[in-house]
């Protein structure tokens, strides 16, 4: 199907991700957070409200939008109980083998080059921020295998953003 007259809903998509993020107590302001905790070891005087407004445009890329709809929606669609089996059990019990949440993850994360993907692997490993938040909240009510990956990888896409501007 190759609709033409189909017009990529970017306001929409930009919604749907700020609100499913909302929705699990995230704003952009945590993911800015995150990165101006990688960058401000490297530049000094980095303002956050620099690092917010990268954040809100990396946040509009397509690249970025349509790889963290994917990720929430599975999210919500576990949480909901929705998926069918297998993928419904792998999904609500973060299977470490499953890899899919670190593919659309690094999609995201090697958006600015390879500085993103190396950030990414620190803040996965280190759960910083909000990430650790999320870590923490880990239950059986709630899916949160896609969420720490999309919010740790937009963190190291900014960081990239960051860098090159810097360098
Ligand atoms: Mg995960």
């Amino acid at each position: 199907m190759n609709n033409k007259q189909f017009k990529y809903p970017d306001t929409a998509a930009f919604e749907y991700v700020t609100n499913a993020l909302a929705a699990r107590g995230v704003t952009y302001k945590d993911i800015a957070d995150i990165a101006y905790q990688m960058q401000s070891n490297f530049i000094d005087d980095l303002d956050i409200k620099e690092v917010q407004k990268d954040t809100i445009s990396v946040l509009h890329k397509r690249e970025v939008l349509n790889n963290a709809m994917v990720g929430l929606e599975l999210d919500r669609l576990a949480t909901e109980g929705q998926l069918s089996e297998p993928l419904e059990a792998i999904i609500r019990n973060d299977a470490g083998v499953f890899g899919v949440d670190e593919g659309l993850a690094l999609s995201i994360a090697n958006i600015y080059g390879t500085i993103g993907v190396t950030n990414y692997g620190y803040i996965d490993r280190n759960k910083v921020g909000i990430i650790k938040k999320l870590d923490e909240d880990k239950n059986e009510h709630v899916s949160n295998t896609f969420i720490d990956d999309l919010i740790g990888a937009i963190a190291s896409a900014v960081s990239a953003k960051i860098a090159h501007r810097y360098s």
